[in-house]
């Protein structure tokens, strides 16, 4: 199992020496971390390539990023998207979910982190500032946005910024129980604290490395006092018919979820049924050998050469996620990730139309915690339009 303190080496290139994100490093890592200067990051990167591991958790190379940090969520074809802007601040991640899509994704095993966040920040600049139009901008897409925090207070440079932008909320999505930093920061409620989460037999069975689902809530209930928007991710939902079953353990997730945390804290929910191509489907079954996730539940290929639970199975499911959920507070904002026209229709009896029906539910349910909280209205707030 991997946590922080498996990590035995941080590679650091040396035009990022003076970066905040380095000298953020420097302060933090223990001394037992040991850490190499390097001129050539190509060199480590293709070095550890050459290894032949599929993943590489003991070690992480910071080096300047030369693309594009910013994209739209990739979304999946035939699927409704919701209109989700990525930043990437990094590549691989701690944990070792066994349903992780980059085991099947990455190019190179070795955990990396993008020191050049002044690029990165000019680029969100370029593309968002003076826009008629709120963006959802989130970070855990190819790595744990919190993970590695710990070692590189790197929360505190994300949420600096966005608390200065006017027409941008970032969302940090995690696994972590690794919120210190975030408590005392001036966020200004531009940043969303996000929790991926599961029943805890499956945070046991396919969840290494990652917080409890105890400290996971804990963590949440601690930022929600310091005054941050939370949201939530059952996803990916997975079916399970062993112990309580799939239906009692995400109904008793739900509850323990709102016995911690206020309703009224919470921005958005979503949920997605696990899914997973050939090829991750190979790499789960070669890396964890007694795993059921791709045995359990049967499934079907989808439009976009993802396979997912039959369209019954996953109907059921959301239904009753979404019926549990408004069991708690029928004003939740709850969505369906990469799902299918279809599965809007029969969980909702509303399908969006285009990003820009669910644009105007997000902006509405922001609105209604700003009301809550007594936040003042934002400059130039209008949802669906202008981009
Ligand atoms: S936390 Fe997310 S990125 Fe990390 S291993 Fe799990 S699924 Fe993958």
């Amino acid at each position: 199992m991997n946590t922080i303190e498996s990590i035995q080496k941080i590679y650091i290139d040396r035009a990022l020496a003076d970066s905040p994100m380095v000298r953020n490093i420097e302060e933090r890592a223990p001394d037992r971390i040991v850490r190499e200067y390097v001129n050539d990051p190509r060199e480590i990167l293709d070095r550890y390539v050459k290894g032949g591991d599929l993943v590489e958790k003991e070690d992480l190379l910071v080096y300047k990023f030369p693309g594009k940090f910013l994209s739209t969520c990739p979304g999946s074809d035939g699927m409704v998207c919701c209109q989700y802007f990525v930043i990437n601040f990094g590549l691989g991640c701690l944990f070792d979910c066994h349903y992780c899509y980059l085991q099947s994704f990455l190019n190179n095993p070795l955990m990396t982190l993008y020191g050049n966040l002044d690029d990165l920040f000019a680029q969100v600049d370029a593309h968002t500032r003076g826009k008629n139009f709120q963006f959802r901008i989130g970070t855990g897409e190819y790595t744990d946005s919190l993970a590695l925090e710990p070692l590189t207070g790197l929360s505190t440079l994300l949420v600096d910024y966005f608390a200065q932008h006017p027409n941008a909320t970032l969302e940090l999505k995690t696994k972590s129980d690794n919120v210190d930093n975030l408590l005392e920061l001036d966020h200004r409620g531009k940043t969303v604290v996000a929790w991926s989460i599961n029943p805890p037999e499956l945070v046991e069975a396919v969840e290494p490395g990652t917080a409890s689902l105890e400290r996971r809530l804990a963590a949440a209930k601690k930022v929600q006092e310091a005054g941050y928007r939370l949201a939530f991710h059952l996803d990916p939902l997975i079916y399970y018919e062993s112990g309580r079953g799939w239906e009692r353990g995400y109904h008793e997730l739900i509850e323990q979820v709102f016995d911690t945390i206020d309703p009224n804290h919470v921005a958005w929910i979503s949920t997605g049924s696990f899914r997973f191509t050939a090829d991750l489907k190979e790499a789960i079954q070669a890396r964890f050998p007694e795993d059921r996730l791709t045995r359990e539940g049967e499934s079907i290929l989808g439009a976009d050469g993802k396979h997912r639970y039959f369209k019954t199975i996953r109907q059921d499911m959301f239904r009753s996620i979404k019926q549990k959920i408004e069991s708690v507070d029928p004003k939740l904002f709850l969505y369906l990730c990469m799902e299918t026209r279809r599965m809007w229709e029969d969980v909702f009896d509303f399908v969006p139309d285009s990003g820009k029906n669910l644009d105007a539910l997000f902006e509405e349910r922001r609105q209604f915690i700003d009301g809550v909280l007594g936040v003042p209205p934002l400059a130039g707030s209008k949802s669906g339009a202008g981009r």
